[in-house]
């Protein structure tokens, strides 16, 4: 769900008719197919999309998803997302996102060139005016985005691209800094704890999983299960995440049968009684079938949409705190934003400049999220809705659109 629907925020503001609809209204959908043929002869053919959702902050800014389950109406949802984080951030970029649908696993490196360079032909305006500016998600990575970028040989065109061309240092463990620094905050300001107190478990072992879990690991924390998509470990006394690292170096590489531990399943980990929960996999995992029978305490959202609209309610009745994902995991198109600025202007970053720029905004964003939440009495998922609607309000107030 990400984001409550604006009925609820209309309680606790006057949005007028012509914001709903700019709010609510994607500003352009474009549909196409990605066909050609490989070397063995054999005919790829996969549905892409690309959709703007708002853009009155700036460029289209979000991911490309490579996925099996990729569809219209998923990317729409994820645009929408965007919009909201990059709103609640303060990012001049609007709401964008692609998907192409395809499974991400087993793709050869050449066919996943070819399917990277279509894909660049098919939109190739979008993409050369930066009207849509791409980065990595699910199942596309820094070497995807250096495909794009050698096809447009313009830097600011697409972020989240190998360090030696033009990308940013701490681009790669971004998202997992931000959801790492929420989870920290929240246990520090909110629990009143350390995070060496508390027993946690954390979905999903790519990109954004796996930096989570090793910035936590790296500050104290006990990740006592981990999982990816063929299933998931358990130990105790918590993980030792430098060593997972070098078991399964990559995401091809499961961790499922990683010695010492105990196998679980993907739902077992959902399910298990521990301070914290960061689902890091992928969307709708916690919902109306498991929401009940959840154990945690608090849910840091670490995937986009991993908690369902029905789970939400649930999960509030049930008093489990939800830190919402357009917070959580803002650290990946914060990152992007700074590597466009460099782009743009020639400077470079250092790693630690980009993990502290993005601890900085998300210290500020969630202090803001805190105090609005104090104030009007609403969830942190309200609370954080509220504020980016007010923002996208002003600034379509600002550009006249309104
Ligand atoms: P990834 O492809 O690098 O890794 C996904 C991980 O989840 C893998 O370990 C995979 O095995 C596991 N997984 C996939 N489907 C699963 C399932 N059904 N059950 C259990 N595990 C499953 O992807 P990522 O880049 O880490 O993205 C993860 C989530 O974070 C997505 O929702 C994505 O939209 C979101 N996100 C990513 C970024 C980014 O910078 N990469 C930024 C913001 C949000």
């Amino acid at each position: 769900m990400a984001i409550v629907k604006l009925e609820k925020i209309k309680n606790l503001m006057d949005i007028s008719k012509a914001a709903e609809l700019l709010l609510e209204k994607n500003e352009k959908e474009i549909s196409f197919s990605i066909n050609f043929k490989t070397k063995d002869n054999e005919i790829v053919f996969c549905d892409a999309f690309v959709v703007y959702h708002n853009v009155v902050l700036g460029p289209a800014k979000g991911g490309i998803r490579v996925d099996e389950n990729v569809s219209l109406e998923e990317t729409r949802r994820l645009a929408k997302i965007m919009t909201y984080k990059n709103a609640l951030t303060e990012l001049p970029f609007g709401g964008g996102k692609s998907g192409i649908k395809i499974p991400n696993q087993n793709i050869d490196e050449l066919t996943r060139i070819n399917i990277f360079k279509e894909y660049v032909h098919m939109i190739r305006e979008e993409l050369f005016l930066e009207q849509y500016i791409p980065a990595p998600d699910l199942g596309s990575d820094p070497f995807d985005m250096a495909v794009i970028y050698g096809e447009l040989h313009k830097p600011e065109c697409v972020t989240g691209k190998p360090v030696k061309i033009g990308g940013l240092p701490g681009r790669l463990e971004a998202t997992g800094r931000s959801v790492a620094t929420s989870t920290r905050l929240f246990t520090e300001e909110i629990m009143k704890t350390k995070l060496e107190d508390l027993k946690l478990a954390i979905q999903g072992f790519g990109n954004v999983g796996r930096w989570t879990a090793y910035f936590l690991n790296q500050w104290g924390a006990k990740i006592v299960a981990i999982s990816d998509i063929y299933g998931g470990i358990y130990n105790e006394k918590g993980f030792d995440i430098e060593k997972l690292f070098q078991y399964a170096p990559t995401k091809n590489i499961t961790i499922s049968d990683y010695p010492d531990a105990e196998k679980i399943t993907n739902e077992d980990l959902l399910e298990m009684d521990v301070d914290i929960l960061i689902p890091c996999a992928t969307g709708g995992v916690i919902n109306e079938k498991n929401a009940e029978r959840l154990r945690c305490k608090v849910i840091i959202e670490g995937a986009n949409d991993p908690v369902t609209e029905e789970a939400d309610e649930i999960l509030e009745k049930k008093g489990i705190v939800v830190l919402p994902d357009f917070l959580c995991n803002s650290g990946g198109v914060i990152a992007s934003y700074i590597e466009w600025r460099n782009a743009k202007s020639g400077n470079q970053t250092e790693k630690e400049e980009t993990f502290s720029e993005i601890d900085k905004k998300i210290i500020k964003c969630f202090h803001k999220i805190r105090e609005t939440k104090e104030k009007l009495k609403i969830s942190y998922r309200v609370s954080a809705t509220y504020i980016a609607v007010k923002f996208l309000i002003e600034a379509m107030h600002e550009r006249r659109w309104l």
